[in-house]
């Protein structure tokens, strides 16, 4: 397959194609194979990769840098930026600039939406979104997609049950467009009311032929459900801390809800938990957030990093 990727931004779901994602999947493969055969190789040797993480991160930030390392590239590794000249007041464009000079590809995760969009416009190298605010994390929606393909071999005909804050949790919104690209499922909206799936999202769903279903009643639903798919309610971008405080526990995946859910389902939460699922869930077969999820994580990753920094037939 032509590696139509080189060069290229991850900004969006939006601006990849179906034949892009089927690419990025079998990249993934071949990095998961690699991995367990010899740990990686050294393919980006001479390449520098910077995470450039203005909001806090440990998986997304880690699984990069690993990424990175396990393909032998150098690594800028900037989680956090109270210690660069953006605590002296510099311009967003400006660190942005200085990174691109030192670096192939820039990792960028920030609590605006548009922010990664907005850096690629200001350098030439390749430029990955690692989360934008209550945007999109493309990157996450991706290696979830390829994390149910892989498991049921196919995406159409699932039901897909996204669960709590899914106004503010970006990675559902990576998830439903990337889920609606590859297959015709159904998916199974449940929050409160305050915290519905955006408009843009919903949207998107009916334009590309899916379905959908909102309800506020986990347990009416999740019998249906090939996925269930958990979030956590999105603490740092609430103004009004009692309305936290009343949302946090909307709902939780506890032993007695998990009686109901399907044998052969996917149990899956993008990290970290927050009180939304009773430690006893992560022992159950069905729970793969500490597991696969992870491991996919990593694979996809490196699995970018090759297609957008190496150029050639892949
Ligand atoms: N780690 C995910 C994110 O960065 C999910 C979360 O923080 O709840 O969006």
């Amino acid at each position: 397959m032509k590696n139509f990727l080189f060069g290229k931004d991850i900004v969006s779901i939006d601006s990849l194609s179906k034949e892009h994602v089927e690419l990025i999947f079998e990249k993934t493969r071949e990095m998961a194979e690699l991995v367990k055969k010899k740990d990686g190789d050294r393919r980006l040797e001479g390449k520098i990769i910077t995470t450039a993480f203005f909001e806090p991160s440990t998986r997304t930030y880690s699984s990069f840098v690993a990424a990175a390392q396990r393909l032998g590239a150098g690594i800028i590794p900037l989680n956090g930026m109270t210690n660069t000249s953006v605590a002296k007041g510099e311009s967003f464009e400006h660190t942005i600039k200085v990174l691109s000079r030192y670096s192939n590809c820039l990792v960028v995760r920030h609590p605006e939406p548009g922010k990664p969009a907005e850096a690629a416009g200001f350098v030439d190298i390749p430029v990955i979104n690692a989360g934008d605010g209550i945007n999109e994390h493309p990157t996450q929606g991706l290696f979830d997609t390829y994390t149910i393909r892989q498991y049921f071999g196919k995406i159409d005909g699932l039901t897909v049950v996204m669960v709590g804050d899914l106004k503010n949790g970006r990675t559902v919104h990576s998830l439903t467009k990337t889920l609606v690209k590859m297959g015709k499922l159904t998916l199974i909206y449940v929050a409160p009311g305050v915290l519905r799936m955006p408009n843009d999202v919903r949207n998107t769903v009916v334009e590309m032929g899916g379905r959908f279903d909102e309800v506020e009643n986990l347990a009416s639903v999740i019998s249906l459900a090939d996925v269930v798919y958990m979030t956590r309610v999105q603490k740092e971008r609430f103004l009004d801390h009692t309305e936290y405080e009343r949302l946090k526990d909307y709902y939780v995946l506890d032993k007695s809800l998990l009686h109901k859910v399907k044998k052969n389902a996917l149990i899956m939460h993008p990290l970290p938990i927050a009180g939304e699922i009773t430690s006893e869930v992560d022992s159950d077969s069905r729970a793969i957030y500490l597991t696969q999820e992870l491991s996919n994580g990593l694979y996809l990753r490196m699995a970018l990093l090759d297609l957008l920094l190496l150029q050639g037939r892949k």
